[in-house]
């Protein structure tokens, strides 16, 4: 088995098909939707979890693509410098999923767990000196 999150765009022009469902049918795959940001008549973007077979996910995904979604993974995308970075803790107020977590009261060392990630960005508007990144399409 395996479980990940992804980001998934649709173009306007596919926006309105049921790509996810059709995935889940056809590979017995199940999903959780992290996040979803559709607008009318334009682009929509999913972030979801999507778990099953090791298989089966990656015919999934392929499915997607050949219809034209644009997929990344999560875990792959949020970054931090670490120059930048002075754990000054902000991003941990921000963050909902505690992907960002004061792991040591001591030094107050702000961990970064990229597996709960969900990609939402809040970290990367607050932080004071711009240690947080997703890419620009996100
Ligand atoms: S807000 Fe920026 S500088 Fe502060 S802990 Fe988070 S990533 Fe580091
Ligand atoms: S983008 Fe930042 S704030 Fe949002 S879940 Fe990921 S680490 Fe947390």
């Amino acid at each position: 088995m395996i479980s990940k999150k992804v980001v998934l765009r649709f173009p306007k022009d596919i926006a309105d098909k049921p790509l996810v469902s059709d995935i889940c049918k056809k590979f017995d795959l199940t999903f959780n939707i992290m996040r979803a940001n559709i607008f009318p008549r334009k682009e929509g973007i999913l972030t979801l979890e999507i778990s099953g077979k090791k298989d089966n996910f990656d015919k999934g995904l392929d499915y997607l693509e050949e219809n034209g979604v644009s997929i990344r993974f999560v875990e792959e995308s949020i970054q931090r410098d670490e120059k930048l970075c002075y754990h000054c803790g902000f991003c941990v107020a921000v963050c909902p999923t505690e992907a960002l977590t004061i792991t040591d009261r001591k030094t107050m060392y702000v961990e970064l767990f990229k597996d709960r990630c969900i990609a939402c960005g809040y970290c990367v508007k607050v932080c004071p000196v711009k240690a947080m990144s997703l890419p620009e399409e996100f």
